[in-house]
């Protein structure tokens, strides 16, 4: 009998999926700056291809023109989860990516089948580049498409309510009611293309809709921890 040993790969995978104010964004970067590990938000990749699509005069309805413009789409993210840059081109479009117009269009880019192939490659090739013993990435797909075989895969939750309140809070100048709304037709638009309201097998839900923030990140990390051999 042969006996195949399997080196440890890194870096780690902890891939977070969850509906729009989930926290996903914020609890995923507070676990990476507590480990030590990178951070990927994937879900920048398709707002900054919005706005690009959007810069170039394309129409983002049309899915052939935004196809066409992944061409001349040049993209770049760190993984530095204590302050990352989102560039197109020489565009810093960290800030403009984050407008309440992008969140309206982002999803018709994302439901284009050959933008997810495409990013799901760049995504892959980030994480397998991360110098960090791990790295935290997170979106819709991470758990199911991304990367399904990660040794931890967990789904953040957060009862529709609470997500509004939050997401609202975060947006200040606009009227909550129109801060929930958006949320919700984007949320009906994203489930169309991935399931990221419940857990495929082996995914560990985390609910935060009775945690605040540092008890979320500490659900996660327990979840991590529990999910690694104990070494050292
Ligand atoms: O996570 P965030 O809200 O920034 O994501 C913006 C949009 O990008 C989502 O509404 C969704 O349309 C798309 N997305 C996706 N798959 C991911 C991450 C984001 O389709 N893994």
């Amino acid at each position: 009998m042969t006996t195949v040993t399997h080196a440890l790969v890194y870096p780690i995978v902890v891939a977070i999926d969850g509906p729009a104010g989930s926290g996903k964004s914020s609890v995923s970067k507070a676990v990476a700056r507590e480990l030590g590990y990178g951070f990927l938000d994937t879900g920048a990749a398709y707002r900054a291809l919005a706005w690009h699509a959007e810069a170039s005069g394309v129409d983002t309805d049309d899915a052939a023109s935004v196809i066409g413009c992944l061409e001349s789409f040049d993209y770049r993210i760190g993984t530095d989860p204590a302050g990352y840059g989102v560039h197109v081109g020489e565009t810093d479009v960290t800030t403009a990516i984050r407008e309440p117009h992008i969140s309206g269009i982002v999803s018709r880019v994302a439901r284009v089948p050959e933008v997810r192939t495409h990013l799901i490659e760049l995504f892959r090739a980030i994480m397998a580049a991360e110098a960090r013993p791990g790295i935290v990435v997170e979106g819709r797909d991470i758990t199911t498409v991304v990367a399904p075989d990660a040794p931890v895969r967990v789904l953040l939750t957060a009862s529709e309510e609470v997500r509004m309140a939050r997401r609202s809070a975060e947006l200040a100048d606009v009227p909550a009611e129109a801060t929930a709304e958006q949320l919700r037709a984007r949320d009906r638009a994203d489930s169309k293309v991935v399931d990221f309201m419940t857990a495929a097998d082996g995914v560990v839900t985390v609910d935060s809709t009775e945690l605040d923030f540092d008890q979320t990140v500490d659900a996660v990390i327990a979840v991590i921890r529990g999910s690694q051999p104990v070494t050292g």
